[in-house]
């Protein structure tokens, strides 16, 4: 899923990598303009995790670890990456566009994918002896092999569609054994 752009901006305005990250870590202004203060994300006794209040972005010189503020509730919080934004929300006191969650997202790529699965079957049907028809077929349509490997929305303009030539008038009809899915 993806946030907009603008919302986004707006999150990482409202939640200042110092307040926030000092809610976890006492933090102290030590050298130039970087907060220093004991890194959460690995066992130390002298600071070495650092912020940038004006780069907005922390870095620990010990583990490595770093990033926006966005970032650090993943790691502190141990939360994927939406639910760390609903977090910075909620803290900011901001709405978060949910229209552009899309439910289904999930469902819909598991469909492109058995979609896929199912046109590389087909496609490799066609290598066999057994597809020599639908090769046959498809040589006297001109579809050329590139053609036949595309999305099947892709693949014919939609009026040259096999289901949508009506059959009466239908020129050409795929011969038994190489019918579309
Ligand atoms: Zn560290």
């Amino acid at each position: 899923m993806a946030f907009p752009e603008a919302f986004l901006e707006e999150l990482t305005a409202r939640n200042d990598i110092v307040d926030v990250v000092g809610s976890y870590v006492r933090l102290s202004k030590k050298s130039g303009a970087n907060y220093f203060g004991l890194c959460p994300f690995h066992n130390e006794r002298t600071p070495s995790f650092s912020v940038n209040p004006s780069e907005q972005f922390y870095y620990c010189f010990g583990c490595g670890k770093g990033g926006g503020v966005i970032n650090f509730i993943m790691e502190i919080e141990n939360l994927p990456y939406p639910d760390a934004v609903r977090h910075l929300a909620q803290r900011a006191g901001m709405q978060v566009p949910e229209d552009s969650y899309d439910p289904n997202a999930k469902q819909r790529s598991r469909l492109l994918e058995a979609n896929k699965a199912a046109a590389r079957w087909f496609y490799e049907q066609l290598a066999l002896p057994s597809g020599k028809r639908c090769t046959d077929y498809m040589r006297e349509r001109a579809i050329s092999p590139q053609i036949a490997r595309r999305p099947v929305s892709r693949r014919f303009p939609r009026h040259l569609m096999f289901h949508q030539v009506p059959r009466r008038t239908a020129p050409h009809r795929a011969p038994p054994g190489c019918r579309r899915p």
